[in-house]
């Protein structure tokens, strides 16, 4: 195809440049007249347009800066079909500029391209002797990340909601006592401060995911930030919302599949595993699983787990209390300090197995 003319420029300006290469389907009969507006557009904006004429088929692709055109703009032609994206969207999360994997390293703790993390803890801070202790254990099991939520997105106005502030400070308590970097969920930006403050790594919520919003002025922080799928959120979808992270300033961003909504009941939501090798193909940023949230059972749990970590995961996060039953948030899938030991043991073989493989 001969949509190179501005290559140099174009490769040399992508950090700057909302670059997109389009091809424009025309359809049957197009007359000359119907597609001269367009070219005649495309030239007002600077854009490199070339015309390729197949035995059925007539295409205008094009190279350039296209961010001054919107794609309804050109489906408002009355001659134009469709038009396909040749390059995604999201060009700071994509491997396409940046096709090395990229490792954070977080308090000490790295994670992607061949660093594994593992982040643990209570669904949600109940109160100091609780979160001491899941910290202490999930630390002595191999655990890197301390994880539970301040603030809880419930379902119910009357679940319990979190501590607030207080479960930050006692997060802060147990990252004192075991030095692990605390994973901890902001749901308003009316606590930016405290997560700037208090918090190593902060996570999106699957309900936040796109709270556009939300995602731009947790990235204006730039620290780390855990970004969760959403419920019924696509790949490309969960994509762009690191997107919105990344082009607030952040530059590093965990993405988290926790299992999606389809027709199936047994399970809390179904565990999209491809999802790892999809976004590792995609995207440069590590990929961890949430069985927890997946799969809603403990006993589901440990398996998930080995599952995510075979197809190369760059970490999980698990929901571990050591009360379960008497949990306020999640019991049902919280596995034990015992079992979180027991699946630490076997997650590392794994890892084993297919590093020599
Ligand atoms: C959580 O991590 O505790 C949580 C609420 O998860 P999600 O946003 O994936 O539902
Ligand atoms: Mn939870």
């Amino acid at each position: 195809m001969i949509l190179c003319e501005r290559s140099d420029k174009i490769s040399s300006h992508h950090d700057k440049e909302e670059l997109r290469f389009m091809i424009v389907i025309l359809k049957r009969g197009t007359q000359e007249r119907e597609v001269e507006p367009i070219y005649k557009m495309l030239e007002e904006c600077g854009i490199i347009a070339q015309e390729i004429t197949g035995e059925t088929t007539r295409m205008i692709g094009m190279a350039g800066d296209t961010s001054g055109i919107s794609e309804d703009s050109i489906l408002c032609f009355p001659c134009v079909e469709r038009i396909m994206r040749v390059q995604e969207p999201y060009k700071l999360a994509g491997r396409k500029f940046h096709p090395e994997e990229s490792v954070f390293d977080i308090g000490g703790q790295k994670i992607g391209g061949g660093h594994f993390a593992v982040m643990a803890g209570p669904c949600s801070v109940e109160s100091e002797e609780q979160i001491l202790a899941i910290a202490a254990a999930v630390k002595d099991s191999g655990a890197s990340f301390l994880r539970g939520g301040a603030f809880k997105p419930r379902t119910s106005p009357y679940a319990f909601k979190g501590l607030g502030l207080e479960g930050l400070e006692l997060l802060v308590m147990a990252k004192r006592k075991t030095g692990m970097p605390i994973v901890t969920e902001i749901m308003s930006s009316e606590y930016l401060d405290a997560f700037a403050e208090l918090a190593d790594v902060i996570q999106i919520g699957a309900r936040n995911m796109q709270n556009f919003t939300l995602l731009s002025q947790v990235g204006a922080l730039k620290k780390p930030v855990l970004l969760k799928r959403g419920l019924s959120s696509t790949i490309e979808e969960l994509l762009m919302a690191a997107e919105y992270i990344m082009a607030g300033g952040s530059s590093e961003v965990i993405l988290c599949e926790r299992g999606i909504r389809t027709f199936e009941t047994a399970t809390r939501n179904t565990l999209d595993v491809s999802a790892v090798p999809v976004l590792k193909a995609k995207s440069h940023l590590p990929v961890v699983i949430d069985p927890s949230h997946a799969t809603g059972y403990w006993y589901y749990v440990e398996p998930m787990a080995l599952a995510a970590t075979a197809a190369g995961a760059d970490g999980l996060m698990l929901e571990v209390h050591n009360n379960p039953e008497l949990a306020l948030c999640d019991g049902a899938q919280s596995v034990t300090p015992q079992v979180f030991h027991r699946i630490m043991n076997k997650v590392g073989r794994v890892r084993e197995a297919i590093a020599s493989s």
